[in-house]
């Protein structure tokens, strides 16, 4: 019986379960996965889950908003990615020692090397990407790219949170800029873009009329448009994109590949991603 299991808060349109349970179904391993709600401040209840992965009663963890950060203050040991980025999604035990693992980093570039081998005509030649939002998850994606080899902007609407983003990464300082986060400035970078990431909540259900995009601002002629968010499955932004003729994709299949590296490092199986993708469908 394999228990695993996700924390955060809050938990209740997490479709974590549908991947995992169906990848469990598929190597035809009996087990669970648990969603454990916990607030911010109770940081007694995530330390208990992180003792039930220490003493074998959860085989893997996975943790999400808002505790990806504060996790790796708890564990033992971090792997180099989850370092870099100092946030953990995964959680295991290696070599005796509680582990911690970022597989959004993997699960986006996974992806991304994906989506961009199957649009050949787009293939960036030039690889020039603006990421949008500097939170965590802008952290991993601008991670991924640079260690891919892309030059990176990054605007927020808040500098200084930009600002901190590139302070974390100061081996990639020729590569990685801060933009403002305005019309003007995002005019100046357009016509070297072969790739945008909308790594902000906005266009997310229920404020679905929302773009990240400046009004006013073309998208750039020849990129791929990838926007992290998936609910709904096609974002204003998406919408706009393909408007346009850009390649415009969500970010469902980031998050079956991050359940797929994270499965995997748990239990050692490789699950076909069509298994979890079809397990996602009807949602
Ligand atoms: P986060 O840490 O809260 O960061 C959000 C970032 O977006 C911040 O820079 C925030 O700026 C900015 N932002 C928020 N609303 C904005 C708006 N209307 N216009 C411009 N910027 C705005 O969140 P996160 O963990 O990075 O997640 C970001 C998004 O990615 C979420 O929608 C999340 O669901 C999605 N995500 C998807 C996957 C996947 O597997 N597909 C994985 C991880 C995250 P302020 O601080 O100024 O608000």
């Amino acid at each position: 019986m394999i228990s695993l299991g996700l924390v955060g808060y809050p938990l209740t349109h997490s479709l974590s379960p549908l991947i995992h349970k169906a990848a469990l179904n598929y190597c035809g391993e009996k087990g669970n996965y648990a969603l454990f709600p916990v607030h911010l401040d109770d940081i007694h209840a995530l330390k208990a889950l992180l003792d039930r992965v220490r003493d074998g009663s959860i085989a893997g963890l996975n943790v999400t908003i808002p505790h990806k950060q504060r996790v790796t203050l708890l564990l033992d040991e971090l792997a180099r990615p989850a370092q870099a980025v100092g946030a953990a999604n995964t959680i295991f035990m290696r070599n005796g020692k509680l582990t911690g693992e970022n597989t959004d980093i993997h699960g986006f570039l996974a992806d991304l090397r994906k989506l961009l081998a199957a649009e050949p005509d787009r293939h960036a030649i030039i690889k020039n990407a603006l990421v949008l939002g500097a939170g965590g998850a802008a952290r991993a994606i601008t991670y991924a790219l640079l260690n891919d080899g892309w030059k990176v902007a990054v605007a927020a609407r808040r500098p200084e949170q930009a600002r901190a983003l590139i302070a974390q990464f100061p081996d990639h300082s020729l590569d990685l800029t801060r933009i403002d986060y305005d019309a003007d400035a995002f005019r100046a970078v357009v016509p070297g873009l072969s790739l945008v990431v909308n790594a902000t909540p906005a266009g997310m259900s229920p404020d679905i009329e929302k773009s990240p995009w400046p009004k006013g601002v073309s998208l750039p002629r020849l990129a791929v448009v990838y926007d992290l968010v998936y609910t709904p499955r096609v974002t204003k932004l998406a919408a706009d994109a393909r408007l346009a003729g850009l390649g415009a994709f969500n970010g469902i299949g980031m998050l079956v590949e991050q359940a797929a590296m994270s499965f995997s490092i748990w239990t050692g199986f490789e699950v076909p991603r069509e298994i979890l993708f079809a397990a996602l469908e009807e949602k």
